[in-house]
């Protein structure tokens, strides 16, 4: 008998990352094969923004395709357009359709120093109305949301407005990008929701490993480090293993309370450490 009721369970999912080219692919199968025995929804796999240029799209695709065809897991793949012609994209697609794999991160991405943008898509909502377009419901499209809103935009408010220009060009699901404050994210889902924007969103969640990766990732992507958290990080900063307890205890404690809210699931920002997403899925499993 179900304890949830009628209750809908919430989507729990995992991001990872593929090496970069010169490291052996086969770093990345180790954390695979634990992190599929934590059976998430699914799993996405990041790709540099250099696209085709650099080849790491390829690398993308080949891990997300194991995803699904060795380990039998849903795999994602990000595809960060902003280097990308329409013509990579379409090849993309087919590599990804021929392997099974069925379900896109579209995103625009950051530019790449030495490389000039291509042409073909300026927005996240281009590359999701090309897709649309292209491959009518074959795909399964995801795409990114920002509950402090983007770093480029002025405010939520105008954020809030492309979000939803992106939505309505195709988008199934979104994942938030990675926030700590959980309020911030309350808050961004209502004006979402009040924006018209109705699919399901996903919060994304990074615990703390180490204080460099913290600092780096909030310097990219403007996130707010709490009063806590900050603590947290000044207290443990040269306790590894301390730390890492605490970032697990502080994500742990974030998701409950995202549970509680009644969320439409939890994305974990991996960082392809299964120790950590296996303490966290322990305590979370009986919640979702
Ligand atoms: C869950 C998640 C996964 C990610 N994975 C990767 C990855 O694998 N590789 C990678 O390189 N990066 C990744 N990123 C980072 C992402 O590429 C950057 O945040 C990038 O700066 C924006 O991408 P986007 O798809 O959100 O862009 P967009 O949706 O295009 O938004 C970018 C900016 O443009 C504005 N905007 C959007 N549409 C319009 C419009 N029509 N008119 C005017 N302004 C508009 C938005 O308000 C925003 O300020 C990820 C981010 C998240 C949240």
């Amino acid at each position: 008998m179900s304890t949830n009721g009628d209750r809908k369970r919430a989507i729990f999912s995992f991001e990872i990352f593929p090496p970069k080219r010169d490291m052996p692919i086969d770093t990345v199968y180790r954390a695979l094969d634990e992190l599929t025995d934590l059976e998430p929804d699914f799993i996405s796999v990041t790709c540099g923004a250099g696209g085709s240029a650099d080849g790491s799209n390829n690398r993308t695709i080949e891990v997300a395709s194991a995803i699904q065809n060795k380990y039998h897991r849903e795999g994602i793949a990000h595809l960060p357009c902003i280097h990308f012609t329409r013509a990579d994209v379409m090849e993309m697609l087919d590599k990804l359709e021929e392997n099974g794999v069925r379900k896109i991160l579209a995103l625009r991405g950051d530019r790449v120093a030495g490389l000039t943008p291509k042409e073909d898509f300026h927005h996240a909502s281009d590359l999701v109305a090309f897709i649309r377009a292209l491959s009518k419901d074959r795909f399964q499209i995801f795409a990114a949301c920002y509950p402090e809103g983007h770093t480029e935009a002025p405010d939520l408010d105008t954020d809030i407005r492309n979000l939803r220009k992106k939505v309505d060009a195709g988008v199934d699901r979104l994942i938030s990008q990675l926030f700590f404050d959980n309020e911030f994210f309350y808050g961004f889902l209502d004006k979402a929701r009040g924006a018209g924007i109705n699919v399901p969103i996903e919060a994304g969640i990074m615990p703390i490993t180490n204080k460099k990766q913290i600092e780096r990732m909030v310097t990219l992507c403007g996130a707010t480090l709490p009063r806590k958290f900050q603590r947290v990080l000044a207290k443990y900063e040269s306790q590894p293993e301390a730390l890492r307890d605490a970032g697990i205890a502080f994500a742990t404690e974030q998701i409950v309370d995202l549970l509680a809210h009644g969320v439409d699931g939890i994305h974990l920002y991996t960082m392809n450490n299964p120790y950590i997403a296996r303490k966290i899925s322990e305590t979370i499993r009986t919640l979702l």
